[in-house]
C-alpha cells in the first residue's frame, strides 16, 4: 500500500457570482511514501488565481507567496486536480484534519460543478490518527502539525506554511507514530455517500444549557481522590464554550469545578468532562467560586 500526504494553501476569496467567499486554493503540497515510510515521490504546483484579485496581507506574510507569482502560474484549479490525480493513483489519501478536504470539495463544487472528489478511493485523516496515537485532543482542542512536531521532538524546519514543507513535516510525524494495525482503523472508504455525509457535517459544541441535547445525568463526577460520586454545588454555567459546575465528594470532602464540553457530531453527542482544581481565593481573583451571578447562560 502507499499513501499520500496532501497540503493546500488558500486565500479567502470574494465570489461575486456566489455572493460569498470562497478558500481558492493556490498551491498543492503533496508526498508519496510507501508501506516502509520512505518518500517515493514529490508533488508541487502553483495555481492561477480565478476568483481572487489579490492576496490576503495575512496569507501573503505566511507563506511569502506574491499575487503576481501566482499570476504566472502554469496550472489552473482543473489541470492541477487532474495532475494530483496522477499522482495519488491508488494510493490512500491523507490530509492533515478534514479542512484541507473540504477546501478541495469547495473548490472543486464552484470550479467544475461536482459534488465528489471521485479520484480518491480511500481516505484518512492523519490529524485524528496522530491525536489518537498520542492520546491527546478533545472535543475543545485539536492538535495542530506543529505542535504535533514537537511532542514527538521533531525539528520544525524549512518554508512552514507553505505546502510542500508541511506535507513532508506530517510524513516525519506519520513515520513516527505509524503503526499498520492502528493505521487500517483509520482509513475511510470514500466511494460511498456515507463518506461525504460525514465530512460536510459540521460538528459543534452546545453552549446552551436548555438544548434538549444536553443530557444532564451523563454531567456526573466521580470524585478524583476517592472515587466517590459527587454532589453538585452549584448551577451550571456557560465557561469558554463549555459547562462549569462546582462538586464537592461526600467521602473525601474534595471541592473542585467539572467541566463538561457538549460536541454535536456526525456519530452523536460527545461529552468530555474535565476537572479544574479550586485556585486559592484570592482579592485578584474573586470569581473562581463561579457564582451563580456571573453565568452566561440567561
Ligand atoms: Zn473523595
Amino acid at each position: 500500500m502507499s499513501y499520500v500526504i496532501l497540503d493546500l494553501e488558500w486565500n479567502a476569496a470574494f465570489s461575486k457570482k456566489r455572493k460569498k467567499y470562497i478558500n481558492e486554493i493556490f498551491e498543492f503540497g503533496a508526498v508519496k511514501i510507501d508501506d516502509d515510510m520512505n518518500i517515493i515521490g514529490e508533488f508541487a504546483v502553483l495555481i492561477r488565481p480565478v476568483i481572487g484579485k489579490f492576496m490576503n496581507p495575512y496569507v501573503k506574510k505566511l507563506t511569502n507567496i506574491t499575487f503576481d507569482e501566482l499570476k504566472a502560474a502554469e496550472h489552473d484549479f482543473q489541470s492541477a486536480m487532474r495532475s494530483f490525480a496522477d499522482f495519488l493513483g491508488d494510493s490512500v489519501l491523507m490530509t492533515w484534519s478534514t479542512s484541507d478536504l473540504l477546501a478541495l470539495l469547495e473548490n472543486q463544487s464552484y470550479f467544475t460543478g461536482g459534488e465528489r472528489l471521485n479520484f480518491m478511493k480511500r481516505y484518512c485523516d492523519l490529524q485524528s490518527y496522530c491525536e489518537h496515537c498520542l492520546g491527546v485532543g478533545s472535543a475543545s482542542r485539536q492538535l495542530g502539525l506543529s505542535a504535533c512536531a514537537e511532542l514527538l521532538s521533531i525539528p520544525v524546519e524549512g518554508d512552514q506554511h507553505r505546502a510542500l514543507a508541511d506535507a513532508q513535516l506530517s510524513h516525519k510525524c506519520f513515520k513516527a507514530l505509524f503503526r499498520k494495525s492502528v493505521l487500517d482503523e483509520f482509513i475511510e472508504d470514500t466511494t460511498d455517500d456515507e463518506f461525504y455525509r460525514k465530512l460536510t457535517f459540521k460538528s459543534k459544541l452546545i453552549t446552551d444549557i436548555r438544548n434538549p441535547l444536553v443530557d444532564r445525568s451523563k454531567m456526573f463526577f466521580d470524585c478524583p481522590e476517592c472515587g466517590a460520586r459527587c454532589v453538585q454545588k452549584s448551577k451550571w454555567n456557560v465557561r469558554s464554550r463549555s459547562f462549569k459546575a462546582f462538586f464537592v465528594c461526600p467521602e473525601c470532602k474534595k471541592e473542585f469545578a467539572g467541566q463538561v464540553y457538549v460536541k454535536q457530531k456526525y456519530e452523536g453527542i460527545v461529552f468530555t468532562k474535565k476537572i479544574v482544581e479550586p485556585k486559592p481565593q484570592t482579592e485578584e481573583n474573586p470569581d473562581n467560586k463561579l457564582s451563580s451571578s456571573d453565568s452566561a447562560d440567561n
